[in-house]
């Protein structure tokens, strides 16, 4: 059955994987993705999905109360995908302020428009808004005691971005408890794949690398987290957004818990062996910097309740999935500089 989605933030890293799963996945869906282009996102990353007669792209800001009631007003909305958000921790902690806009303003002005617009419709308990959240809500493991997060683990954020997530997390709850909105949140680990901003460490590590340049590591390099394959975490809001049980929330982790010296190292040796030219190895530009404030060190995410009750699991081993990636980045690398 034909459905039109409005996905947010689909310009950016982990939705715009998410626009070309379900344009693939589901033909017959009209997906109406609406992103801010910030710093971050780029229709580049829609290159191929734009071609889609049942693809539209709106340039706008969801804190527009105006254009997001407008487009529930033009657009028969069947549910929504929000994964629009400023994502970076280091600049949540530089200035707090577009985080709290964006992240809690922003998902309040959607869950209004939402809200207002399928009840007009009598829809409101049948409709889905599904949230797209972080791992980072919960806070900070210890490397080797403390059990990995799982739903009912207590909110401990410890950085802007982490509260602006929470904060948004508890608005979507309240949504659901308190008018009967049909809401699910899902809170992943890490992604890793294609499409990422440079900012982020993957693509920084391959960047610089590829530039000979020093390879920063925040501290001591052995914060842990555990990373998942993009397309491995699109699989999983599929099901949740199609299958999961109204008001609940489910973890999404990639069961593979790597430092970020370990990961940095395995990436330099996947480098070494793409680019054979250079006479030592890319190991010998890892450089450890000064740490992040109140740098979390170690996520880790218990995902039996999706695995069990929608019978979700990873299938990219974490092997082939940063290999994808890394020759992906290289490839684009050697576009930009050619
Ligand atoms: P991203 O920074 O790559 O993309 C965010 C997108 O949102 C960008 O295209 C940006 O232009 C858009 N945007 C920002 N503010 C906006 C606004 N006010 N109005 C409209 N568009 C706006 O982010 P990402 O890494 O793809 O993360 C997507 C979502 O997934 C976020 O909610 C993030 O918290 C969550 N998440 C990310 C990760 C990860 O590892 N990247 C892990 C868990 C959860």
């Amino acid at each position: 059955m034909s459905k039109s989605l409005l996905v947010t933030g689909g310009a950016g890293f982990i939705a715009s994987n998410f626009i070309h799963y379900m344009l693939q996945q589901y033909p017959e869906y009209h997906i109406i993705n609406i992103d801010k282009l910030t710093y971050a996102g780029t229709e580049i990353n829609l290159q191929g999905a734009d071609a889609s007669e049942n693809y539209h792209f709106i340039k706008g800001d969801i804190t527009d109360e105006q254009l997001i009631n407008d487009i529930f007003t033009e657009y028969d909305i069947d549910g929504v995908i929000h994964f629009a958000a400023e994502s970076h921790v280091d600049r949540s902690i530089k200035d707090a302020k577009a985080f709290i806009e964006s992240n809690i303003m922003g998902t309040s002005v959607l869950l209004q428009a939402a809200r207002d617009a399928w009840n007009k419709k009598g829809k409101l308990a049948e409709r889905r808004f599904h949230h797209i959240s972080t791992d980072e809500v919960y806070g900070s493991l210890d490397l080797e005691t403390d059990a990995k997060f799982n739903e009912q683990t207590p909110y401990d954020p410890r950085n802007p971005y982490s509260a602006s997530k929470a904060g948004a997390d508890m608005l979507v709850k309240s949504f659901g408890q308190t008018y009967g909105m049909n809401i699910v949140i899902s809170s992943s680990s890490n992604n890793y794949g294609p499409r990422q901003h440079p900012e982020k460490l993957i693509p920084t590590v391959i960047s610089t690398a590829l530039q000979g340049k020093p390879i920063p590591l925040y501290g001591d390099g052995k914060n842990v987290r555990d990373w998942l394959y993009v397309d491995d975490h699109c699989r999983a809001i599929d099901l949740i957004f199609h299958h999961g049980n109204a008001l609940e929330k489910y973890n999404v982790g990639g069961s593979n818990e790597k430092s970020n010296i370990e990961l940095a190292m395995i990436i330099c040796d996947m480098l070494d062996h793409l680019k054979p030219e250079r006479q030592h190895s890319h190991k010998e530009l890892i450089t450890f910097i000064g740490d992040r404030k109140g740098h979390d060190r170690r996520y880790a995410v218990d995902d039996r309740k999706i695995r069990h009750t929608l019978g979700w699991k990873p299938l990219t081993s974490f092997e082939t999935g940063l290999h994808h990636t890394v020759e992906w980045y290289v490839d684009q690398w050697q576009k930009a500089v050619l």
